[in-house]
């Protein structure tokens, strides 16, 4: 038997209208690094999104399923593009600015992209690129910067401002079928060439509506939300369309990430929420640690895309904040978990559960999968490989214009299902804690070692800023665990000393005996440790490692 509901296609179009009619005071603020940031109303960025599709129609010949990349910080003009692209059924493709060149151009020209949308500041960085990326016809310039540096190339240059003036702010979105693509997004390829996740509107709009639940980030239009999380990294986690549905106002910080640009805009702009990785927080405790700020204002804050050290946690609640961990990947849109704690416990009783990863909300299947195959239990002990399902969870990679979808199979399962490369245990009551990335795992004489949990012991030592822990080979073990540590100023623990501090929590064979100083972890293009750069300065001999007897 068949349902008497309605089939109402869920495009992101209509996600835009009901913020630019219902939310329209709603503001999106952007960070200026001047002494007024500016300002935008939904309303306007509604009139502006629907000026922007005209322009895109009928200046550049832009049609649906055309590929349209944005080459952009978090602002107002990228909210507009991210409504304006879909809604009209051309796709949306954000670009990671701070990938290597070689990658961005693998990228730009996998996806073929016709046109790019460009921040001025960052023409330098598109530039040199373009002579490379033979299917860019168009770039549009939003902002200011040298504009030069395009002369003598082959593509048109558009001015966003000068497109927009004087359009219509009326466009009739087309209804589009809800599977169609309309935005992608390249994995950060910490192995292998960047892959390609194609959003439907569907899983968008699904998405947003998780995002915007209780159990999630659950915000509404009393709440600003500070977006450093990049609008190229898994849509900003989702927010800017989650926030069209609910009224949120958006806090943008453009280019201005560094820490004290972050504390000064918390403290003037006073957002109830924020959203950013690990090290961001950390790099904002060290400020506000030497410069004290007011970030009372922000309730909720939402890290993730690496794991949250509980001791970043039990410092920020010292300063009034709360953090609240959550786990996702590019392929899952990303909102996997979220560690609300449940129900009726004491503070105290709440503490082991917000430092898991979190729960799975209703639309995320979860199943843990052991080293045989086996499907393993929710026992809290059990570890396995996390696979996860879902409508927002992607079932392929984009295998390019004339390819056939990609599925890996260590990517996806033979019966459909996400493989994650993540490696943890899940409690009785659907609590994910992870241990490791499969591929950082310690493997030492046939146990398993977390590297995540000796970062987490290391990090709990008040003379330690960071600290990253790899596998290297080993003679005896297969592997051991190599620490890399990064010390406060002024601090004047040893190895030796770090060691002892360690065995306090963590079991005697599964400690380090090779430890190196190091000035700063290096990060990937998203912020999270890279291991994989760690791994080769030792193979190459370049970290000055002392071994413990
Ligand atoms: P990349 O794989 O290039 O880092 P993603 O941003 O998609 O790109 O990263 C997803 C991965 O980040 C997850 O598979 C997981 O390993 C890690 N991750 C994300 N959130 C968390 C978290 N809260 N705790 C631990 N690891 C996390």
């Amino acid at each position: 038997m068949l349902s008497t509901m309605q089939d109402v296609q869920l495009n992101i179009s209509r996600i835009l209208e009901h913020g630019r009619k219902v939310h329209g005071r709603s503001t999106v603020t952007t960070w200026t690094g001047e002494a007024e940031p500016h300002r935008r109303t939904f309303a306007e960025i509604g009139d502006r999104a629907a000026q922007l599709a005209n322009a895109l129609r009928d200046e550049l010949g832009v049609e649906p399923g055309s590929v349209l990349a944005t080459l952009m910080w978090n602002n107002a003009e990228h909210v507009e593009a991210y409504f304006a692209i879909p809604s009209m059924g051309a796709v949306l493709h954000t670009l990671n600015l701070r990938l290597p060149p070689e990658q961005l151009v693998f990228i730009v020209n996998h996806a073929a992209d016709r046109v790019v949308l460009v921040n001025g500041t960052l023409l330098p960085l598109l530039a040199p690129l373009l002579p490379q990326l033979p299917t860019v016809e168009h770039v549009v310039v939003s902002g200011a910067g040298d504009r030069s540096v395009l002369d003598g190339l082959d593509v048109r240059v558009h001015d966003y401002e000068a497109l927009l003036a004087g359009r219509s702010d009326h466009y009739d979105w087309p209804e589009l079928d809800e599977r169609q693509a309309a935005a992608m997004c390249y994995t950060s390829g910490t192995t292998g060439d960047p892959k390609g996740v194609i959003y439907s509107h569907r899983s968008i709009y699904l998405h947003s509506m998780q995002v915007n639940m209780a159990e999630s980030m659950g915000l509404t239009d009393r709440d600003t939300s500070l977006v450093v999380v990049p609008q190229f990294h898994v849509n900003a986690w989702g927010l800017p369309h989650a926030t069209f549905m609910t009224g949120i106002n958006l806090l943008m910080p453009d280019r201005f990430l560094q820490p004290a640009p972050l504390a000064e805009m918390i403290e003037r702009e006073k957002p109830t929420h924020a959203a950013a990785v690990p090290t961001i927080w950390q790099g904002l405790l060290a400020e506000v640690t030497a410069r004290p700020r007011d970030l009372t204002s922000m309730k909720q804050v939402t890290i993730g895309g690496a794991a949250c050290p509980p001791s970043l946690m039990e410092a920020y609640e010292k300063l009034g904040v709360r953090l609240c961990h959550a786990w996702g990947m590019t392929e899952t849109s990303p909102l996997g978990t979220m560690a609300h704690p449940p129900a009726g416990l004491s503070a105290e009783e709440e503490w082991p559960y917000r430092i898991t990863q979190g729960r799975f909300p209703a639309g995320v299947e979860a199943r843990l999968i052991g080293p045989g195959g086996d499907r393993l239990p929710w026992d809290g002990e059990s570890a396995g490989e996390l696979e996860v399902r879902g409508t927002w969870i992607a079932g392929a990679y984009y295998g390019g214009a004339s390819g056939e979808p990609l599925r890996p199979a260590d990517k996806f399962s033979a019966d459909g299902w996400l493989k994650t490369g993540d490696v943890g245990v899940i409690s009785a009551d659907g609590y994910l804690t992870l241990t490791d990335r499969a591929k950082d795992v310690i493997k030492s004489g046939g146990e398993w070692i977390s590297s995540v949990e000796l970062e987490n012991a290391l990090m709990a030592h008040p003379e330690v800023a960071e600290a990253a822990v790899v596998a290297v080979p080993d003679d005896k073990w297969g592997e051991r665990p190599l620490a890399t540590v990064v010390l406060k100023d002024g601090a004047t623990v040893d190895y030796t000393g770090l060691r002892t501090f360690l065995g306090q929590s963590i079991a005697k064979w599964q400690l380090p005996e090779r430890w190196t100083f190091i000035e700063a972890v290096p990060k990937t293009s998203v912020g999270k440790f890279d291991k994989k750069v760690i791994r080769r300065q030792y193979a190459d001999g370049v970290l000055d490692v002392t071994r413990l007897a």
